[in-house]
């Protein structure tokens, strides 16, 4: 089964945020009756454990979820650090290797939202989150030099992108990456390419709380309600058409030591967990790699250096409590 640890113990969270999501929608849904003389359009619904999270496919067309699914299974078994065949492995593994194109095109992303967000975006930062037990849930705080050291390892400019043959190389042996923050806004996006391929204009796709919503439902916007992570209570609906929302919030993994919060989204400045004041971010913009990279960086950054950034996506709003 490709779940890693981590992905086990914190289902049962991701659930409670894909269901809390898909509920609040599905109870908006059900306060607009029929018109008279006219039939309410169907929607088929269906779900899956895929990258570590819980995938909710809402559509009038009964081919949208298996589409949904085989897509981002392919992604995951390319993108997943917790796959031991998939390229990243690979990579991580060896330094150096010939990529698939979808491999390449996401780690030039990452490179990009790296050098956009002054380095806060990293995908270079995996040997930290081993050394703070992220990987395997054997959480510690590692003492000063061993942090210091693990930096060395870390910076996006560190990983060579041999544009002519998909070659992707680092600079020293030991680096590692990890691309959580990212690859699920990247599988949503490939799923919806696919579906308007298949002629597909109306699906929403809930990744634990990461969603893109395609097209219309029955001619409006989809009603999207957000979960308060802290609270069971919701702090907002989105209506979106042709949209991807994401959060990252210092609530999904996390661990306490002498009454001190870490979370798992790590500032790859200091190789501490992120202490910047803010506790969850959400984006809403029009892909899903977008939304995905920019919540996590604008979470790293904090409210002040965050709302820069996103001056530099103008296509992109945020919520940041
Ligand atoms: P997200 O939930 O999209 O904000 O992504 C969080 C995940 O991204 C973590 O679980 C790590 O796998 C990875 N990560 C942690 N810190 C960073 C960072 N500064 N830049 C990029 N990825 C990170
Ligand atoms: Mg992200």
């Amino acid at each position: 089964m490709a779940f890693s640890p981590k992905t086990r113990r914190y289902l049962v969270i991701f659930l409670l945020i894909g269901w809390g999501i898909s509920l609040s929608y599905f109870a908006l849904r059900s306060k607009k009756p029929a018109l008279p003389g006219k039939e309410a359009i169907r929607f088929y619904r269906d779900n899956r454990l895929l990258m570590g999270t819980f995938w909710e496919v809402i559509s009038p067309d009964k081919r949208s979820s298996a589409i949904v699914f085989a897509e981002v299974k392919r992604i995951e078994n390319l993108l997943s650090k917790y796959i031991e065949g998939s390229e990243i492995s690979q990579l991580n593994r060896t330094g150096k290797l010939k990529v698939s194109p979808d491999t390449f095109y996401i780690i030039k992303k990452s490179k990009e939202f790296w050098q956009a967000s002054g380095g806060a975006f990293d995908i270079t930062v995996a040997p930290l989150a081993d050394l703070w037990g992220f990987t395997n849930q054997e959480h510690v705080v590692p003492n000063d030099d061993k942090i210091k050291l693990t930096l060395k390892l870390v910076g996006s400019d560190k990983i060579i992108l041999h544009e002519n043959d998909n070659v992707v190389e680092f600079k020293f042996p030991g680096m590692k990456i990890d691309l959580g923050a990212i690859a699920k806004g990247l599988a949503l996006d490939c799923c919806v390419k696919i579906l308007k391929e298949n002629n597909i204009d109306s699906c929403l796709i809930n990744a634990g709380g990461q969603v893109y919503a395609l097209g219309e439902k029955s001619g409006s916007p989809w009603k999207v309600a957000i979960q308060n992570p802290r609270k069971p209570e919701i702090t907002g609906v989105l209506k979106l058409k042709d949209k991807s929302v994401s959060t990252s919030g210092d609530y999904e993994q996390f661990f306490f030591k002498n009454g001190k919060r870490y979370c798992h989204i790590i500032d790859p400045k200091t190789g501490y967990p992120v202490s910047s004041g803010v506790s969850s971010v959400t984006v809403v913009t029009d892909s899903g790699i977008e939304a995905d990279a920019l919540s996590t960086a604008v979470f790293v950054l904090g409210k002040k250096s965050g709302e820069e950034l996103l001056k530099k996506f103008p296509r992109a709003t945020a919520k940041i409590f």
